[in-house]
């Protein structure tokens, strides 16, 4: 089994995270692929990936990202709401590409990355401009970032959220992905829970589609619907750890350990196993396979 997408520089999994390796390898856990998000977290996850992978024979595969909602975080905490949002996210850009250049050979996938259209509206209280400000400075990150996965050759680990209904978003980063890539950029859309018509474009385009715990919610029904209409040899699996545990986790008041973790992939797999109608044993070694497939240097 694989974990597609995990942050492993995040509380409680960067305390935890030897333990947290031993238990996925002892599940016949095999590839680790640690995603980043900004500035903050570069440094750590690369020192981590060097040292465990010296450790756990290069369990860990190394991912560079800047994930779109880092805009409104930062102009909400920092309270930059009288700077210019295009410098800020410029510099942002900046130093992503500085770490690109400097680490490259170190890099499987450039994530996680994309845009969202989710964030703006549900947590926080941005005017339009600000809004409209926030879009196209998360288009602008996505589209530098593409250019840099076509020129390089590396594969994407994409996010895209919006709000229910809204399919703005996927088909905002659908179409950076077409014109900057023309076609040539290969990508898996992480935990993607929007409409089954803009699966069939995400499929169309040859990309695979990451499913987490979501899965074994009862809330996941139509995360369920877009498992059963992807083909087997697009499915990834992932935790998005320390983010969503899995219900059985949820569920247990006692368990130890309550948090989003890799060995987790585990019950993953079976509920998607269940819900495909094979063994978990062929889901398994299918998606590991796809694993390879994309992000394998
Ligand atoms: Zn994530």
């Amino acid at each position: 089994m694989h974990d597609s997408h995990v942050h492993i520089a995040m509380s409680p999994l960067r305390e935890n995270i030897q333990s947290d390796i031993e238990q996925f390898i002892s599940l016949n856990g095999k590839k680790i692929l640690a995603q980043t998000t900004n500035i903050s977290d570069y440094q750590e996850t690369i020192d981590m990936v060097k040292n465990l992978n010296k450790k756990y024979s290069n369990v860990l595969d190394l991912g560079l990202g800047l994930h779109p909602s880092r805009f409104e975080d930062s102009l909400e905490k920092n309270n930059l709401k009288d700077i210019d949002l295009f410098k800020y996210a410029q510099k942002q850009i900046d130093l992503y590409e500085d770490f690109f250049r400097s680490n490259k050979e170190h890099i499987s996938a450039i994530g996680e990355c994309g845009l969202d259209y989710f964030g703006m509206y549900e947590y926080f209280q941005f005017d339009k401009e600000q809004t409209e400000q926030l879009k196209e400075v998360q288009k602008r990150a996505f589209r530098k970032l593409c250019q840099l996965a076509m020129e390089n050759n590396i594969p994407m680990s994409i996010h895209s959220r919006s709000q229910n209904g809204d399919n703005s978003c996927t088909a905002d980063a659908l179409s950076i992905i077409a014109k900057e890539g023309k076609g040539t950029i290969r990508s898996s859309f992480h935990s993607y829970t929007g409409s089954l018509n803009m699966l069939q474009k995400i499929l169309d385009m040859g990309m695979y589609v990451g499913f987490n715990a979501i899965i074994t919610y009862p809330s996941g029904d139509n995360v369920r619907e877009i498992l059963k209409k992807t083909p087997l040899e697009r499915i990834l699996f992932e935790t998005d750890g320390p983010y969503l545990p899995t219900q059985s986790v949820r569920k247990n008041k006692k368990a130890q350990k309550r948090y989003g973790r890799p060995a987790l992939i585990k019950e993953i797999i079976k509920t998607a196993a269940d819900i495909k109608g094979i063994s978990y044993q062929r889901l398994e070694e299918i998606s590991d396979q796809n694993y390879l497939t994309l992000f394998s240097k």
